[in-house]
């Protein structure tokens, strides 16, 4: 199954047009959505989900449509929302079945199994009667897993997932996604490249409500394979090579900046060939 979205629009009441005509096919497995902050991502994770309107244009998955079967989307759909708000007192156990009774599952055994075995999943059987709001950040977001998936949803949304992760955490949390996304469709929306590039074999970059990329990051790469250049300056320089060259990213190693610049040819000054990578195509994409 797939997920195809056309010429989807959205102009909040304020004027800010957040999606601007959006097209893209989400295949099956684990699909990127990556963009700066204020990108549109939410919004358009947000109208798939069912939880706004779109102005206009049309989003399928397979034969449902998504704007107007909206109760028919939300009995296959596993929604893993930015901010979960405030967690209530209760245990991971107590809630997930609390959850698993809104989602309709009636029988007190089948919900048992249901819930002993999806805490099992994401890792949290030990800490199953502590109250959730004593979680760590991680913690809390393999719940939120965990409750995305009573009900066994064929699409998965799941919006910055890992802001605020500590590195081990943001490893458990990819293991247990990519494990996910083998068998439905998981869009994954986020501003941090390392998370797309570590779990997504197809992606998108949208910026102020447009879409400019989308595909498999290695065809990206190939649109910049011998053109990204390198070149370890001091801070004070750092003026000089924006004005100069064009810049497309730059992070300090050791205390000095090292930029990555675009150039269809040797840009001389002591410039290095670089190994593009998907930071270097996210930051060119949007700055193109
Ligand atoms: P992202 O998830 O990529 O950060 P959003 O979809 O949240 O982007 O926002 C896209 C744009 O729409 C931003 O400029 C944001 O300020 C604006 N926006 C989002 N929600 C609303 C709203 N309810 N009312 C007005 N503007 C909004």
């Amino acid at each position: 199954m797939e997920l195809v979205i056309n010429n989807l629009c959205k102009t909040y009441p304020n004027g800010v047009k957040a999606l601007d005509n959006v097209s893209m096919v989400i295949p099956h497995g684990m699909f990127g959505l990556l963009g700066p902050n204020g990108a549109g991502k939410s919004t358009l994770m947000r109208t798939i989900a069912t939880l706004q309107e779109a102005d206009s244009g049309t989003v399928m998955l397979g034969e449902l449509d998504v704007l107007k079967e909206k109760q028919k989307v939300r009995q296959i759909l596993g929604y893993l929302p930015q901010e979960f708000g405030v967690y209530p007192r209760v245990t991971a156990y107590e809630m997930l079945d609390h959850i698993a009774v809104l989602k309709g599952i009636v029988n007190t055994k089948e919900r048992k199994e249901l819930v002993l075995a999806l805490l099992n999943r994401v890792n949290l059987f030990q800490h199953r009667k502590k109250s959730i709001s004593g979680f760590s950040g991680g913690m809390k977001q393999r719940f939120g897993i965990a409750q995305s998936l009573i009900g066994n949803p064929q699409l998965i949304i799941v919006d910055e997932p890992t802001a605020g992760l500590d590195p081990g955490e943001r490893n458990r949390f990819y293991n247990l996604l990519a494990e996910i996304g083998e068998n439905v469709i998981v869009i994954l929306s986020t501003h941090i490249v390392q998370d797309v590039r570590e779990l997504c074999p197809t992606m998108a970059i949208i910026d102020k409500g447009k879409l400019l990329f989308a595909g498999q990051p290695d065809s990206a790469l190939e649109t910049l394979k011998g053109k990204i250049w390198e070149k370890t300056i001091s801070k004070e320089e750092m003026e000089k090579y924006q004005k100069n060259f064009q810049l497309i990213s730059g992070k300090l190693v050791s205390g000095k900046p090292l930029i990555h610049v675009y150039s269809e040819v040797d840009p001389g000054d002591g410039f290095k060939k670089a190994e593009a990578d998907l930071e270097d195509v996210f930051f060119k994409t949007i700055n193109s």
